[in-house]
């Protein structure tokens, strides 16, 4: 007989716990690391999401009749030795983590005197192994996208994308009107456990961001009800202002499901089958959401694993030699810039800010100002709630700062002009969006044009960039020169704390 070991991320009863739950394992073991918490000043929800999300999911399942083995220890060792102390000759089954990392899991077990085995990963519509089959090493998204498509049958037509397009993007980018009401999120208010949990945070972790205003699902229950709120109220409107960010507004219309999800208490095949079944269901939900919100699980989430598992070096990728440190604000919210500080707001309020506040404001911010992006990384990984290596290390280096071009084709620079277009905050903002020198003049911009300047070798011959060095020309001169002074100004005012 054997003992199930279930990560902190693998809340699913999927996969091995399958067998404890039908009697064909002793029972599941689950070990609560302290140490690993207090490595990094993580968001206090973030600890209390995971925490109690597996101290819910153990009673689940010893409501169930499986035994549990619980234990609360300072580091994986500790628990694994006190196990191994009681049940010397068991063995351990477990799935894969989703990041990889099974050899250092086994080497710990094994110094603790067990032995595991591991198994396949259910949480995911792809595995490594297919993915390693079809991709030749430089596949897009693009082709990975249509492949699982085609694959799973999701949104086929007889073998052609339903409504003939792969892609309804072009719909995907408005702004709404003025008058436009976003739906109240669903939020979960903390029960006897989670309540317990944010207790111990508070008193044993030196976390960061606020923990009074904790609302994640922690539970499956919880997290399906997520699932069909957004289906019944948002995903209609998902993909027009996908794009968009709107000042006081911190969820739009996204599903905030990425830390259900990334915790195992949904799988993604059911949350892309559930759109699907409300788009079948209602004349009022267009194809261009639907397609936007199945692209990003389907395509965007898988891919990202599987580039991270395969791409070795990833996490210290840094092909832009960016070198400066994260400024303060980014902890802080310290800032006069109206669309940075109310980003970081949100992520200090809820451990989350949507994908285009974490990639036009939050990251390009960082490539332009050249942040490392190990740095960088670190802080999203903090910061956030779904944070979980093999998801936030890809987008931030890659997507978010190009400090690898294994993936992206061009890097998310950005001028005021872009982010103007797409929010509301530059009307409330001191700085001046339509300015690029001058103490009143919006960072973004002399950021923007320094950088292009200053990785002309590299970006003026990328067939993504080359239209704008033709802006970069006409600047070139005493324009350019001032621009970069006004960049460096831009710099050392951030590392002041005056921006
Ligand atoms: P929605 O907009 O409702 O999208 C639906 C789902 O699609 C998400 O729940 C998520 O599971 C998936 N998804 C969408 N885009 C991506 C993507 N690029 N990569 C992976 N999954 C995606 N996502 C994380 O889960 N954890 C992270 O730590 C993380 N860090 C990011 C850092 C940067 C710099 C950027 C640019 C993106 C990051 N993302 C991360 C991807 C994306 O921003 C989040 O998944 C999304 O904002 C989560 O909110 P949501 O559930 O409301 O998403
Ligand atoms: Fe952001 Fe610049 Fe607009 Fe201010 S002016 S909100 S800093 S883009």
């Amino acid at each position: 007989m054997t003992t199930v070991w279930v990560l902190g991320d693998q809340l699913t009863r999927r996969g091995p716990v399958s067998r404890a739950l039908d009697g064909d394992a002793d029972r599941v073991l689950m070990v609560e690391s302290r140490a690993f918490a207090a490595r990094h000043p993580y968001h206090g929800q973030k600890l209390a999401l995971v925490f109690s999300a597996m101290r819910h999911f153990r009673d689940r399942l010893r409501e169930d009749g499986v035994t549990v083995r619980y234990e609360r220890a300072d580091t994986f060792r500790e628990g694994l030795d006190a196990f191994f102390d009681d049940h010397p000759e068991e063995s351990l089954v477990a799935m894969r983590p989703a990041g990889g990392g099974a050899d250092a899991l086994r080497d710990l077990v094994q110094d603790a005197g067990g032995r595991v085995e591991f198994v396949a990963n259910e949480s995911f519509l792809c595995s490594p192994a297919a993915f390693r089959e079809w991709d030749d090493g430089g596949q897009s998204h693009e082709d990975f996208y249509r492949w699982m498509r085609r694959r799973t049958g999701y949104l086929m037509d007889d073998g052609d994308p339903l409504g003939g397009e792969w892609n309804y993007d072009e719909q995907n980018r408005e702004t709404p009107p003025d008058d436009y009401e976003f739906p109240d999120p669903a939020r979960f208010p903390p029960d006897d456990t989670t309540e317990r949990v944010l207790d111990e945070v508070r008193a044993e972790y030196d976390a960061w961001g606020a923990v009074e205003v904790f609302g994640w699902p922690v539970t499956r229950d919880d997290a399906l009800d997520a699932l069909d709120d957004f289906c019944e109220h948002r995903l209609a409107d998902f993909g027009t202002y996908q794009d968009a960010v709107v000042a006081g507004e911190w969820a739009l219309n996204h599903s905030l499901l990425s830390p259900a999800l990334n915790l195992g208490l949904l799988h993604p095949a059911e949350v892309i089958e559930r759109a699907i079944d409300e788009y079948d269901a209602r004349a009022d939900v267009p194809l261009h959401s639907l397609e936007g919100f199945v692209r990003q699980i389907l395509g965007w989430r898988e891919f990202m694993r599987q580039v991270y598992l395969r791409e070795d070096g990833l996490a210290d990728a840094n092909q832009l030699d960016h070198s400066r440190d994260l400024p303060d604000f980014y902890w802080t919210g310290d800032t006069d810039m109206a669309c940075l500080r109310e980003s970081i707001a949100h992520v200090r309020e809820h451990g989350y800010a949507h994908h285009i506040e974490r990639l036009m404001l939050q990251s390009n911010f960082a490539l332009t100002f050249g942040v490392d992006p190990a740095e960088l990384t670190s802080w999203f990984h903090a910061a956030y709630v779904d944070a979980y290596h093999w998801v936030t290390t890809p987008n931030v280096v890659g997507m978010g700062v190009y400090g690898t071009d294994a993936f992206t084709t061009k890097p998310y620079a950005a001028s005021a002009n872009y982010i103007n277009r797409m929010s509301d905050h530059c009307a409330g903002c001191p700085y001046d969006p339509d300015a690029t020198t001058g103490e009143d003049a919006c960072p973004f911009n002399a950021l923007y044009w320094d950088f292009l300047a200053e990785h002309e070798d590299r970006l003026r011959h990328n067939y993504r960039m080359a239209g704008l060095y033709h802006h970069v020309d006409t600047k070139r001169g005493d324009e350019l020169d001032a621009i970069r002074e006004r960049a460096d100004d831009v710099r050392a005012l951030a590392d002041a704390g005056d921006l």
